[in-house]
């Protein structure tokens, strides 16, 4: 399965080159053409998947099967103390590019990236309100 408009599939197939650093029967990683970090690395099932909305579970334990030793191959090249992995779902989360796809994202302490949680908080109640509504959906599907 590919999709001929996506630019994701077209470097799965190799015909728009990237810099490839990992390949396998279903799965290949590649730099990221504009990286947060040196080392900035892609990880992508070569099926082409939307998002974790749409990937069958057994491919996405494959997939997500190749992050650690590229996790390792990846801060040690680029020197990282360490990771972030990031996997954008929709338009609203940041996704621009609509093919599966694990960023693996070098860090280290003295990195000017900004990526910190600016946590919140649950109203009386509310936490437990979304909790319930979560158990009712799973056990939906
Ligand atoms: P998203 O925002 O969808 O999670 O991330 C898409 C990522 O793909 C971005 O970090 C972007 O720099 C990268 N990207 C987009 N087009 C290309 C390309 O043609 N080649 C490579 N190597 N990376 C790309
Ligand atoms: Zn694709």
């Amino acid at each position: 399965m590919s999709d001929n408009s996506c630019i994701f599939c077209k470097i799965a197939a190799g015909s728009i080159p990237a810099l490839r650093v990992f390949e396998s029967p279903d799965a290949i990683a590649f730099l990221d053409i504009a990286p947060l970090a040196p080392g900035h690395t892609l990880l992508i099932p070569r099926q082409h998947f939307q998002s974790i909305l749409d990937v069958p579970p057994d491919v996405l334990g494959r997939l997500s099967g190749h992050l650690p030793p590229l996790a390792r191959a990846v801060m040690k090249v680029s020197g990282a103390t360490g990771l972030n992995v990031l996997q954008n779902t929709g338009e609203s989360s940041g996704q621009a590019v609509f093919h599966l796809h694990f960023h693996l994202i070098p860090r280290t302490e003295e990195d000017q990236l900004g990526f910190r949680w600016n946590a919140g908080t649950y109203g009386p109640g509310e936490d437990k309100a979304m909790q319930a509504g979560l158990l009712m959906a799973l056990k939906a599907q």
